[in-house]
């Protein structure tokens, strides 16, 4: 059964609260806008969150039957589709906050050498935005979120004044850092937005290094505690939990007119109008709900006459090298406090000299030093009973652990698309993901191998044995990009550089679907800028009565 809503028009229909979404809502609920919010999950009780539940005692709670907050979506809820041989994986959080639920928090800026990577190399479409366009949303967004980081500012990274002191290395850093730097490859403190002094009421970090199982402290950056309190504050946003949006809906000039979507319980059909529609679903999902948009005006989906939505998919591969310093071995616990994941960064450094492939890498250095993790020593150490267990000991504080992103080159085959024959349980099509890497992949991966290996045994270590052609499959860095990306070219891009569409002036794309191409950084601090910017410009269009 269809349900239209009475005729209400919202100002501005949001969907999604995570990053991408969160900060629309918020931004434009500050300004006076109203705004409502359809999100396909609902909240995650933070009283639930295992944060402080150490490894022993998370075995014995899930033996007796208690779960942690079920974050990541179940796969049988809402299937997708690969090729054979193809295999990806889609890592989606359905709830309020979405990914930032449990995100990494490794918030770097790009640089000119991102935004100008197609000019230079020739490889894909320029963006349609510069650093200096999007600078000043980085300085907003930092001051906001709180961003721990250090003072070092480079072309591959620019630095911030507004960065919060960033925690001391760890241990097993240390050598990293300074075997890297024997090797002329600055390292430098992580950026990661972890609030290490009191910020907006929350308190600071406390060092418990567990922010993958959620925050119990909200000391890190969720947009469900450090945006959507602040915008349902000012009294202009209404939220629907657990709406799962399927289509935007058009008029018959071409223009968004609303949004159809599911109660995930009841699974009813509903259908909500709005005068303009952003679209934070994240890069997947926002790309599925478009593609499945489909109307006489636009039969490849909203938008699409370009061809262009659903292609050149983009994100960063990685690899993993781990090795234990002899000089560590039963040396007992070091100073294994502080932040969830690596508190040092190997920006980008493969640009200084000539290589045979195009774009880069960076490295982060997670599960480096003791305390930082457990279970990986034993899978790397032979034996069993009392022996295993004092060898297990021995190396705990010794493992150095390098893990390499590197750039995946836009490709137009390596695309979403919706297969109208097979569909979800409300009869929505699914997706199908079809990617894999290159040639120019391949090559940058011999290099990501051998960079941390050489440092790796430049410090000593002995690394642990690894297969050179291994790679996490497509879509495991969870960093999704381009299926709409941003273009100054209508006939190659979905979205100008407000991250409005070329074809619907009244509907807005936010998340990292818009982006023209991944860059080797973590992507979410971007997300947030080019959201805030967007919405900025949506609060005066509407203001000047344009959309
Ligand atoms: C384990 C992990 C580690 C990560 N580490 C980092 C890191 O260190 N640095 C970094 O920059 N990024 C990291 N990321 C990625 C980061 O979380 C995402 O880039 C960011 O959350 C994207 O924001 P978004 O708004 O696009 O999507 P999300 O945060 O995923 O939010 C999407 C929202 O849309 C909703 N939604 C989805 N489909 C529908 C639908 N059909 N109808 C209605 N609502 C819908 C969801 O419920 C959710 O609220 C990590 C992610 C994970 C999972
Ligand atoms: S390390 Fe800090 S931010 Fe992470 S879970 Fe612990 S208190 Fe929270």
């Amino acid at each position: 059964m269809q349900i239209l809503e009475s005729g209400e028009v919202h100002d501005v229909i949001v969907i999604g609260s995570g990053a991408s979404g969160g900060m629309a809502a918020y931004n434009l609920t500050q300004k006076g806008v109203k705004v409502l919010m359809l999100d396909a999950g609902g909240k995650f009780e933070r009283t639930k969150f295992w944060t402080h539940a150490v490894p022993f005692e998370a075995d014995e709670r899930l033996r007796h039957g208690e779960k942690p907050p079920p974050f990541f979506l179940d796969k049988t809820e809402q299937p997708y589709l690969t090729p054979e041989g193809k295999p990806f994986n889609l890592m989606r959080v359905w709830g309020i906050g979405g990914k930032t639920n449990v995100w990494g928090r490794v918030s770097l800026r790009m640089s000119d050498l991102d935004f100008g990577a197609a000019e230079r190399d020739g490889w894909g479409i320029p963006w349609p935005i510069r650093y200096a366009d999007i600078a000043p949303y980085y300085d907003k967004v930092e001051q906001f979120i709180g961003v721990c980081g250090g003072d070092d500012n480079s072309d591959v990274l620019p630095g911030s004044k507004y960065y919060m002191p960033v925690p001391p290395p760890r241990c097993g850093e240390v050598f990293i850092r300074k075997s890297a730097e024997s090797l002329g490859i600055p390292v430098v403190p992580i950026r990661r937005a972890n609030i290490t002094r009191p910020h907006r009421g929350f308190p600071a970090c406390h060092y418990c290094g567990n922010c993958g199982a959620g925050c119990d402290t909200a000391s890190c950056f969720n947009s469900a505690d450090h945006l959507i309190p602040f915008a349902l504050e000012t009294g202009n946003l209404e939220i629907r939990s657990r709406a799962v949006v399927a289509r935007i809906l058009t008029d018959d000039r071409g223009r968004a007119s609303g949004v159809q979507y599911f109660d995930r319980d009841s699974g009813a059909e509903r259908q909500v109008r709005g005068r303009v529609i952003v679209l934070g679903a994240s890069a997947m999902d926002s790309t599925r709900i478009l593609l499945n948009s489909k109307s006489d005006i636009f039969p490849n989906g909203i938008g699409n006459g370009s061809d262009q939505i659903g292609r050149n998919f983009t994100e960063q591969q990685m690899v993993h090298v781990r090795g234990y310093l002899p000089q560590l071995f039963g040396s007992g616990y070091q100073n294994s406090d502080g932040i969830g994941g690596g508190h040092y960064y190997i920006p980008r450094f493969n640009h200084r000299s000539k290589q045979d492939y195009l774009r880069g890498f960076g490295i982060q250095m997670w599960n480096t030093g003791s305390g930082t993790t457990g279970e990986r020593v034993a899978h790397d150490v032979p034996g069993f009973g009392a022996d295993l267990k004092a060898a297990v000991k021995e190396r705990y504080p010794a493992l150095l652990s390098l893990h390499p992103f590197g750039e995946i080159l836009p490709r137009p085959e390596n695309r979403i698309t919706v297969d109208d024959s097979r569909t979800d349980r409300y009869g929505v099509p699914l997706m199908k993901v079809s990617v894999s890497f290159g040639d120019n992949e391949t090559k940058m991966r011999r290099h990501m191998y051998d960079t941390a290996e050489e440092i790796l045994e430049k410090a000593g270590a002995e690394v642990v044995p690894f297969d050179r052609d291994a790679c996490d499959d497509p879509g495991s860095a969870i960093h999704e990009h381009s299926t709409c990306r941003m273009g100054v070219d209508p006939k190659q891009s979905a979205l100008n550089a407000f991250n409005r569409m070329h074809e619907v002036e009244n509907l807005f794309v936010v998340d990292g679907s818009a982006f023209t191409n991944a860059s080797e950084k973590n992507p979410t601090l971007t997300i947030l800028a080019l959201s805030w910017r967007a919405s900025d410009y949506i609060a005066e269009e509407m203001r000047t009565g344009n959309i």
